[in-house]
């Protein structure tokens, strides 16, 4: 990207320079002319294959042809690296800035006693030495709490994730395990679960009587860690849920407490007066009941009253409209907050599976944008396609060792890593309310085509859909159809989705 060029000066330099024809300082004399510094450095910048003899490297000089090579153009320039003997800009000491930089990852990562870099750490030093941007690459390193975080790495003599946690919490150490994940040295690990097990430290202590302890901390080991390492790894949605049902089952057993009744002397009186004493959350304390039944320690006939149905609060048309329309504004969002906004609007994606789109998920024709959501490829209707087009052409993030495959279409800050699902929530969140919206477009699509097409298309099991859809029989073309009318939906006082 060309950055803004300072302001040129014809009374201090009253010779243009004879590539730019600009008056600046005179930083060269090449056979050409006089070259100012902004030309000599874009000319050092210039690679590629010479335009006259083939030679592949650094192109300072110009010709009819295209770019040409020092033995060419007769351009004397010192851009042989002392250490690789690459031709390219150097950096300092006559070393390139890869070679500068792969010296720094060299002397962070090596054990001072030895002088050695473990075995272990190899492919993470190949990593930070292969980014495609050797000066962001510098810039990091030279960070001094990066080289604290690495120099003691170096001491490591395996790299397991324990060790990793002993060391000072830090970003540079999520970020560096990411790496050491991202390459192979480390196994994938289960942030959630981690979180989870973190977040139970704390939660006994919120007991008002002790006695209680035991049998939560039986429920909390028997019905959600055991549940949640069988299925390891843990999704954002279960661990929400499981951090709820054991808040409300602590608060259950606090109003028990309160109310001075034990576990065995619960009826279900008592239940009825929790669960109408306080907000509907209170019903979430189900889990805890039939877990505490099917365990023997409260009666055997309780029974939690139960939630009622098809409440989840969801946008109606005229809502959805408006937070379409707003999701197409460019002021209003990031073009990749928009592009996900749409996939939310239009197909009723989950963020979290959402965030998980591959670029090779995504084909974009002159005609059209496709996008595969588990199904078949579907067309993203114009104009919602402007974000998806603009996304393809510049994707964001994708330049440095975090994400050596370029695969992901929302990559997060930590390498290989899809963007936290949860943050992109709050980002769109103000646009739209992504769950609602959700709702709202998958109760219009499946009133659209029977369940099993939108279902394959969408990427959601068929039972799951069919709890929202209560009209079959129309076809997959009315359906893509319509999705065509829900476009117009950017244009004021069209209805969205008219059947
Ligand atoms: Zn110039
Ligand atoms: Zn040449
Ligand atoms: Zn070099």
């Amino acid at each position: 990207m060309a950055r803004p060029r300072p302001p040129e000066d014809p009374v201090a330099y009253r010779n243009p320079c004879a590539r730019c024809g600009e008056h600046r300082e005179t930083a060269a004399h090449w056979p050409d002319g006089r070259v100012c510094q902004l030309c000599r450095r874009q000319a050092i910048r210039t690679k590629g294959t010479c335009a006259l003899c083939d030679h592949q490297g650094v192109l300072p000089g110009v010709s009819i042809s295209g770019p040409t090579c020092r033995a060419c153009s007769g351009i004397r320039l010192k851009i042989d690296c002392a250490i690789c003997g690459a031709e390219d800009e150097l950096y300092s000491e006559g070393r390139c800035w890869r070679c500068v930089l792969a010296v720094l990852v060299d002397g962070a990562l090596s054990h001072p006693g030895t002088g050695q870099i473990a075995k272990d750490l190899i492919p993470l030093a190949d990593a930070l030495k292969s980014m495609k941007r050797a000066n962001s690459g510098l810039t990091w390193i030279r960070q001094p709490h990066v080289q604290i975080f690495l120099s003691s790495l170096a001491r490591v003599a395996t790299v397991r994730h324990d060790q990793i946690d002993a060391l000072p919490r830090s970003t540079t150490r999520e970020f560096v395990r990411s790496l050491l994940v991202t390459h192979g040295v480390l196994p994938q690990r289960d942030s959630y679960l981690m979180t989870f097990e973190h977040w139970l430290l704390d939660v006994p202590a919120r007991l008002t009587s002790p006695a209680h302890s035991t049998v939560l901390e039986k429920y909390v080991r028997w019905d959600h860690l055991r549940k949640m390492r069988a299925r390891s790894p843990v999704s954002r949605g279960t661990f929400l849920r499981s951090k709820q049902a054991i808040t409300v089952a602590v608060d259950f057993l606090n109003w028990m407490d309160a109310e001075e009744i034990s576990l065995a002397e619960l009826g279900q009186d008592d239940v009825e007066a929790w669960a109408t004493g306080g907000t509907t959350t209170r019903l979430i304390a189900e889990r805890f009941l039939n877990w505490a039944r099917k365990e023997g320690l409260v009666s055997r006939n309780l029974r939690m009253p139960q939630h009622r149905r098809g409440t989840a609060s969801r946008l109606t048309l005229d809502e959805q409209q408006d937070a379409s329309t707003r999701a197409l504004d460019p002021n209003m969002m990031t073009v990749r907050d928009r592009a996900a906004a749409v996939l939310v609007l239009v197909f009723g994606q989950q963020l979290e599976r959402l965030v998980r789109l591959k670029w090779r998920d995504v084909r974009v024709t002159p005609d059209a944008v496709y996008v595969s959501l588990g199904g078949d490829p579907m067309p993203i209707p114009a104009p919602f396609d402007d974000a998806w087009r603009e996304l393809h052409a510049n994707p964001a993030n994708c330049q440095t060792a975090s994400h050596p495959k370029r695969d992901l279409v929302f990559p997060g800050s930590k390498p290989g890593q899809p963007i936290n699902p949860g943050y992109l929530a709050n980002r769109i969140k103000a646009i739209i309310r992504a769950r609602a919206a959700r709702l709202g477009a998958l109760d219009e699509l499946t009133k659209l085509g029977p369940v099993v097409v939108v279902a394959g298309a969408l990427g959601y099991s068929p039972r799951t859909l069919e709890t929202y859809a209560f009209d079959g029989g129309a076809t997959y073309a009315r359906y893509l159809g319509a999705v065509k009318e829900l476009a117009k939906a950017a244009t004021p006082g069209t209805s969205m989705l008219e059947r």
